[in-house]
């Protein structure tokens, strides 16, 4: 599902869909600062905005949750699509005709336009609901009201009835205008011999959607047994929207929820859905005629976040599956086998007792009941090894070896080896058997499984969350509290830096732990200056300062220093020739992309922070600049609506003003990193009582105060520079 589509029909796609004009379609965007918008963040849960978007970059990053990225990086998360979906959905959205690469999954796109599907399907949802208050659709009323769901229930969840007969739907459509072939390839029709005919028909029905709420598909339950199709269940068959195992039930309602909790149930039917929810379970979802697999896994994980820094700063992310009937165990087994351990030491199980679904155990027991199933949930591990032991009779040598025997092979499938120790001694205890014993047999499936170890250089999840907790001190959350952020400056001065110095410690290679471990603010701040301009400004930049003043030691903060290698293989020629920082006119995106190319998943967000971070010097003339990049009226306060197609995601002429500011920071960060130096260099003169080393330190001290000086007569407003 990636790629495919030609690489320049994405950049016309991203030329056209303006950044502020896609995300302020669900985020309301305030004006902050010269060319900057902020807003509460649709990605995590939020009371005041820590979302920044940067049209004139194409950049947005929110400095709550650390998510960021471009204009399709938006699409994709908000509404849980791959990239090339997002491209497609974009180009609907701003009329741009795709191509395909040859040979690719093209073909298989080649159908109507997806814009026209999803029409195909919200029409035949309007059908379906306005057929469950027919007289027809007393059969379905029945199905709905005998699980206790009221009209306002059915209503929420858009149950519908498919009507009996074979061409209600098609004859419906097509006076909406739609042609046979758009309701085939939305897969509500089906081609016969005789002309199209209905696919749901006599069933009620419920609408699949994405996390926007789009109606991808259908499901439909089965009525009356004369149904010439005998399955139960039935849904669209996969079509260019309704892909089976990238959908979830329920998504759409169950979004805010499952973000603000980074928590998902994750159920297997329609009205097990709407018994979680009714019950007040609102993050509760189902698949769709299909067993939850990767895609599904990758949907969940965008949401609860678990794939960035802060979901594994904050923890406590869950994953909780509802099995019914005997089969459970079996079920969770096979879960268990399925996903990495990552995802798995955060996932759990809830049985209801005497294999009552949740819509029975609501019927049954009420809403109480249905909290506390999920409540009670126990981790999925612990479940499937407790379920396989159950199996034997424990009381005697024979059967806890047994026992052992059948839970080792589980056992050793845990990737993470620190993890697979913890069940060992789980195992060994509740067996009353050594510990070594158990762990001998664990050993031996996992060579004859192959199971390969977790990469051990990657940190634990735990681990990680662990050495990173004391970010979020009590001191910075008063910070917080009393300033109430409203400005990104605000948000990045008082919070943000910190957590990325912070963040930046695990990072860190050997030699930049310990003595320049705590990186004082007022270097950092030159730093973080410097990469800021060089990232939004490159134009603006005096590539002979950058060269040859700066190098990947002038920066203290570890983060900047491999950034700035990163920057400078992206401006290198694939010969390995200096191609030189972006001109005016070149493409921004390019750019971007290939600093993050450059720079590895480890700097992405610091790239997409720093790119959006508003630069303190100029404003006036800058705005000037940002409007004639981006075509945004100054006087608005949100938005413009139709800012639209007018840019051109190309570096613009810097301004004198600006190259003159940039020169600045660059001189001042170098006098900042030279007065480290310097000070260094005094201590170790201090220090020594070889008399020859103490002239040569001196000597070499001299050296840098004079470049110092030389640095300060260049700048051009011959600012005195600052350093302790
Ligand atoms: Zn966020």
């Amino acid at each position: 599902m990636t790629g495919m589509i030609k690489h320049e029909d994405v950049e016309r796609v991203r030329q056209a869909a303006d950044l502020a004009d896609v995300v302020s379609r669900t985020v309301q965007l305030k004006r902050a600062g010269t060319g900057e918008y902020m807003g509460l963040c649709p990605f995590h849960d939020e009371k005041t905005p820590s979302f920044a978007v940067r049209p004139a970059l194409g950049v947005w990053h929110c400095f709550g949750c650390g998510l960021g990225g471009d204009v399709f990086a938006f699409v994709e998360r908000r509404d849980g699509v791959g990239f090339a979906d997002a491209v497609e959905i974009l180009a609907d959205q701003y009329g741009i005709t795709l191509h395909y690469e040859k040979g690719t999954e093209g073909h298989r796109r080649q159908g109507s336009q997806r814009s026209r599907l999803l029409q195909v399907n919200e029409e035949t949802q309007n059908f379906f609901t306005q057929h469950l208050m027919s007289k027809e659709g007393l059969a379905a009323r029945q199905e709905i009201g005998r699980r206790n769901f009221t009209k306002a229930q059915a209503e929420y969840f858009g149950v519908g009835y498919a009507p009996r007969g074979w061409n209600n739907l098609t004859n419906y459509l097509a006076s909406k205008g739609f042609t046979q072939k758009e309701m085939i390839d939305a897969g509500v029709a089906r081609q016969g011999s005789r002309g199209v005919y209905d696919y749901f028909r006599g069933r009620v029905t419920w609408p699949i959607r994405d996390a926007s709420g789009r109606t991808l598909g259908f499901g439909a339950r089965k009525l009356y047994d004369d149904d010439t199709i005998e399955a139960k269940y039935i849904n669209t068959p996969d079509t260019q929207l309704y892909h089976k195992e990238q959908v979830l039930y329920g998504l759409d309602l169950a979004r805010k929820t499952i973000i603000a909790k980074h928590s998902i149930v994750i159920v297997e039917g329609y009205t097990d859905v709407m018994a979680m929810h009714c019950a007040g379970v609102t993050n509760a979802v189902a698949t769709c005629g299909t067993a939850f697999g990767f895609e599904h896994a990758k949907i969940v994980r965008r949401l609860i976040s678990d794939d960035n820094a802060l979901g594994a700063l904050t923890g406590g992310s869950s994953v909780i599956f509802t099995f019914d009937g005997d089969a459970a165990g079996q079920k969770a087994a096979l879960h268990a086998f399925r996903f990495d351990s990552a995802f798995l030491t955060q996932t759990y199980v809830a049985v209801a007792h005497d294999n009552l679904d949740p819509c029975d155990l609501r019927l049954k027991e009420g809403d109480a009941a249905v909290q506390n199933l999920i409540q009670t949930a126990r981790p999925l591990f612990t479940f499937v090894v407790d379920t396989t032991m159950s199996h034997f009779d424990t009381r005697f040598e024979t059967g806890r070896v047994s026992a052992m025997e059948a839970v080792a092979p589980i056992v050793a499938r845990i990737r993470d080896l620190s993890m697979m120790d913890a069940y060992v001694r789980r195992v060994a205890q509740k067996l009353s058997i050594s510990p070594d014993t158990v762990r001998a047999e664990v050993r031996r499936f996992r060579r004859s499984l192959r199971v390969r170890d977790e990469n051990p250089y990657l940190p634990d999840r735990r681990e990680r969350s662990r050495q990173e907790s004391p970010i979020e001190t009590a001191a910075d959350a008063r910070i917080t509290a009393a300033a109430q952020p409203k400005t990104v400056h605000d948000i990045i001065d008082r919070t943000y830096l910190r957590r990325l110095i912070e963040l930046d410690v695990n990072n860190r290679s050997q030699e930049w732990r310990s003595p320049r471990y705590r990186v004082p603010d007022s270097i950092f701040l030159a730093e973080q200056l410097v990469m800021a301009c060089v990232l939004q400004l490159p134009t603006a930049v005096d590539e002979t300062l950058w060269t040859q003043q700066l190098t990947a030691q002038s920066f203290s903060t570890a983060s900047f220093a491999r950034l700035f290698d990163a920057i400078n293989r992206a401006a290198t020629n694939e010969d390995g020739t200096w191609k030189g920082l972006p001109k005016p006119g070149d493409s921004i995106p390019q750019w971007y992309h290939a600093v993050h190319r450059e720079g590895g998943i480890a700097l992405s967000e610091t790239i997409d922070a720093l790119c959006v971070l508003p630069l303190p010097f100029n404003l006036d003339e800058r705005s000037a600049a940002d409007r004639r990049a981006i075509g945004v009226s100054d006087q608005s306060d949100h938005a413009h609506p139709d800012a639209q197609s007018t840019h051109d995601l190309r570096f613009p002429t810097p301004t004198d003003r600006e190259k003159t500011d940039v020169g600045n920071a660059m001189r001042k960060m170098v006098d900042v990193s030279l007065g480290i130096r310097v000070t260094s260099l005094q201590k170790m003169m201090r220090q020594t009582t070889d008399e020859q080393q103490k002239i040569n330190l001196l000597q070499e001290i001299t050296n840098l105060k004079k470049q110092r000086e030389q640095l300060s007569h260049e700048a051009f407003d011959g600012q005195e520079t600052v350093v302790g």
